[in-house]
């Protein structure tokens, strides 16, 4: 079933929103016994909230369009009354002082919060293994990792704890995890969706987008999330196109940094819509040589300075005294990046290499209507084994650049590489997130 389905279920009263919560609360129970550390903390109003949204229902009054639906959100989006620890211990007993403007907007469509979920320290990475709390287990084998850094988010997707869940996408964020949890993951345009009450990685690139169980669902949640937001002055409401007919795909050329038998998966998926919808492919390049020395170095520059406030003296702890090693890596890059600026050495190099990047973009879409890669370059490797800091880093390569462009993407369900699952990325130009997100449901089925 559906989201929209459901939510005319409860609304004829056929389901209540209190069984939808309790569903989802003996579900969440069961799996903390297999301590899958999904969540760091339940709304124990949800009870309350969807006894109210009931009431409305029976007395005839008018709800939402997301009526009774149950959301899991991760934890560094502010959630009134809940903590956004960004599963650090700096932020460990944080309590969010307001709602971010994707909530106001799910409350007023009447969802329901159900908890905040687990993720990389301050979305700093890609395995979910950095959080203060435990890494998140992946439902579809509890050996692997789940990615990140919206782990928990997309494993509570996965696992059937929500209806659906919110993740913040900085370089890949929520399609990575998407991903390896076989679930679908969107990230918006740049200005899309307002970043107003988002704890920010990196300010230029970080996005909120929804994790669902399909595309029609996402799209759903993107249309009460979007839009433009007097609290974030970057976004706009997104243009209303026409869809085209004859498409073009640009399959992207992925040979010197993909593992060969994920991008051979994503080839044949497809030639085979291509050929069924007739639709043209062309082989593309995109700039993969320089997408994540551009994004870390960019990244590493705006942290340092976004975790200035982080003093000890405002909001919980002085960040470099208890935060991880990723983060104090980051921290550290960060600032010797910054103080080696004006040799002009790296940072405004780095600013060129993302223009040139966003060029790059500009041009490619002129001649083809989408591109299709794979999501993540290679397998997810087992909880708690070493990799290196480059190997880490390398799970980014083929996300980065829709962050560095500021353009739309999304990971839907391939299929499966070695019984584990594998996500197909569609990018769009800019501002074209609802033919995105229409291609891309063409493409599910
Ligand atoms: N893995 C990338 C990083 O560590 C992306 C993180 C994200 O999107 N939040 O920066």
């Amino acid at each position: 079933m559906n989201l929209k389905e459901k939510v005319k279920q409860i609304k004829s009263g056929k389901l209540s929103a209190l069984k939808n919560v309790e569903d989802f609360g003996t579900a969440i129970e069961q799996s903390n016994k297999k301590k899958m550390n999904i969540f760091l903390e339940l709304n124990h109003r949800a009870i309350e909230q969807a006894k109210e949204i009931d009431d409305r229902i029976k007395a005839g009054d008018k709800t939402g369009k997301l009526a009774g639906l149950c959301v899991a959100v991760k934890s560094n989006i502010f959630v009134k009354h809940l903590a956004a620890s960004c599963a650090s211990k700096v932020l460990e007993n944080y309590i969010s002082p307001y709602d971010a403007s994707v909530i106001t907007k799910l409350k007023e469509e009447d969802a329901i919060i159900l908890g905040m979920t687990n993720m990389d320290e301050f979305a700093c990475g890609s395995s979910g293994e950095s959080s203060a709390f435990n890494p998140t287990k992946n439902p579809k084998n509890p050996q692997l990792i789940p990615g990140g850094s919206s782990s928990g988010s997309a494993a509570a997707v996965s696992a059937g704890l929500c209806d659906f869940a919110l993740g913040s996408d900085t370089g890949g964020s929520i399609r990575n995890p998407a991903s390896h949890c076989g679930v679908v993951g969107f990230k918006p345009s740049n200005g899309a969706v307002s970043r107003y009450g988002l704890i920010d990685l990196a300010m230029s690139f970080d996005q909120i987008g929804p994790l669902t169980s399909s595309v029609e669902d996402a799209e759903l949640v993107f249309n009460v999330i979007k839009g433009q937001d007097n609290f974030d002055a970057t976004t706009q409401e997104l243009p209303v196109l026409k869809e085209k007919k004859n498409l073009t795909i640009g399959l992207v050329n992925v040979k010197d940094f993909c593992d060969h038998e994920i991008a051979g998966l994503i080839k044949e998926k497809t030639e085979n819509f291509a050929h069924k919808n007739e639709c043209k492919i062309k082989s593309v390049n995109l700039p993969l040589d320089i997408a994540l020395e551009t994004y870390y170095l960019l990244v590493y520059v705006e942290f340092f300075s976004a975790t200035r406030k982080f003093d000890g003296r405002r909001f919980g702890l002085k960040i470099e005294e208890a935060c991880g090693p990723e983060v104090l890596r980051r921290i550290i890059g960060g600032s010797e990046i910054s103080k080696a600026e004006y040799h002009g050495k790296y940072y405004r190099n780095a600013l060129k290499a993302r223009n040139y990047i966003k060029q790059q973009f500009e041009k490619i879409f002129q001649n083809v209507d989408f591109l299709i890669l794979p999501t993540v370059p290679k397998l997810p490797h087992k909880l708690g084994e070493t990799i290196s800091i480059e190997d880490m880093y390398a799970y980014d390569v083929l996300t980065v650049l829709a962050n560095l462009a500021g353009i739309p993407a999304i990971s839907i369900p391939a299929g499966e590489v070695e019984g584990v699952d594998v996500g197909l990325q569609i990018m769009a130009p800019r501002f074209c997130d609802y033919l995105l997100l229409k291609f891309a449901k063409k493409f599910e089925k």
